[in-house]
């Protein structure tokens, strides 16, 4: 492992992002939940949006569950939106307001997996936990082993993940694979690029990637793309199920459908008769 290598590719990185700019708790935990399923290229207007509005965790706890939905927009998978408000009112109340540095406690907190506590552990407090997602599985997998994830234990990775950290900055260490794993060990890798390429297990094998990535669902027409539309049309005004259908173009049935699930995950509130199909039935965003 070309450790210095990789965080001399890192160093003119380092700003690239606003949230690495000032990485206090409660901006890192804001840029990680954004990043859980949003390009960061998209991240970044909404993120520097989403911290005008709410300058500080008191003020998004305070929030109205809508409010943080509603400047949620442009980042898709607005369930986040509620677990971030959630999580803002647990930290307020069960941690006096301060994010937590523990991994154990972040955690806890809702919309907060193992990835993403060790992410805002290291970033805003200098941690010494590797940050694992899949970009850097990919990359532990590959320079270390030799072979594409799927083919290791995920124990296995978390072991050589463990190994590399460079406990003297973890958070440059985290980033470094983080921006790595988006930009050159993509699942097609870019090795001419690469600063691990000299002792890269998977060059060094002459390995190419063996499948090509698991391919997502098309956007366009899903379902995930009605419940989106929805959230959208209820961003400007509360509705009916009926005027929802006609401006989202799809069938009563199947935007019914969408708004009962966005009803049960909390991110909408609906009217027995909208949960039902009939195109009377009020919609809102939660409060
Ligand atoms: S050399 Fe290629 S396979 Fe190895 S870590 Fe770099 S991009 Fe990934």
């Amino acid at each position: 492992m070309n450790r210095v290598g990789l965080l001399r590719w890192y160093r003119s990185r380092r700003e690239a992002y606003p949230w690495r700019i000032r990485p206090e708790p409660y901006r890192v935990l804001v840029s990680e939940v954004m990043l859980q399923q949003t390009q960061a290229s998209r991240v970044v207007p909404a993120y520097l949006r989403f911290l005008r509005r709410f300058p500080t965790l008191a003020a998004l706890a305070r929030a109205r569950r809508g409010e943080v939905i509603r400047e949620w927009r442009g980042l898709g998978y607005n369930r986040r939106a509620v677990a971030l408000s959630e999580a803002a009112r647990a930290i307020v109340r069960d941690h006096g307001g301060r994010v937590p540095s523990d991994p154990e406690d972040l955690v806890r907190l809702p919309g907060i997996g193992p990835y993403t506590a060790a992410a805002v552990a290291s970033l805003a407090y200098g941690k010494g936990v590797p940050a694992v997602d899949a970009n850097v599985r990919r990359i532990a997998a590959r320079a270390e082993l030799g072979a594409e994830p799927h083919a290791v234990s995920p124990r296995r990775i978390q072991e050589v993940a463990a190994a590399w950290l460079d406990r003297r900055d973890p958070a440059a260490w985290n980033q470094a694979l983080m921006d790595l794993g988006r930009e050159v060990c993509r699942p097609l890798p870019r090795c001419s690029l690469c600063p691990l390429r000299g002792g890269c297990r998977f060059v060094d094998r002459r390995r190419s990637p063996e499948s090509p990535p698991p391919r997502q669902q098309p956007f366009p027409g899903s379902f995930r793309q009605v419940r989106g539309r929805v959230v959208e049309l209820l961003r400007e005004r509360p509705s009916t199920l009926g005027s929802l259908s006609t401006a989202a173009g799809e069938p009563i049935e199947r935007v019914a459908k969408a708004v009962a699930a966005l009803h049960a995950e909390g991110l909408v509130q609906a009217g027995p008769g909208a949960i039902r199909g009939r195109a009377r039935g009020r919609v809102l965003l939660a409060e």
